[in-house]
């Protein structure tokens, strides 16, 4: 599974194990107040939970 087919808001996710994904998020988007995260085989419900982001940060990062 490819990151594009999980979510469009996943910058990087890694596949540390089968079904067991560490992801990091595009600015602009959080989970709980984290930018990047371990998921499961339930990433998809779990990206269902990431909000946008404005935190300092995110805003640094935008892009131009
Ligand atoms: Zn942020």
């Amino acid at each position: 599974m490819k990151r594009k087919e999980i979510d469009p808001r996943i910058d990087l996710a890694s596949e540390d194990a089968p079904r067991e994904w560490f992801v990091y998020l595009k600015p602009g988007h959080h989970l709980d107040g984290a930018h990047c995260f371990g998921a499961g085989a339930q990433i998809k419900a779990t990206m269902r939970r990431v909000r946008p982001c404005s935190c300092h940060d995110c805003m640094k990062e935008e892009p131009k």
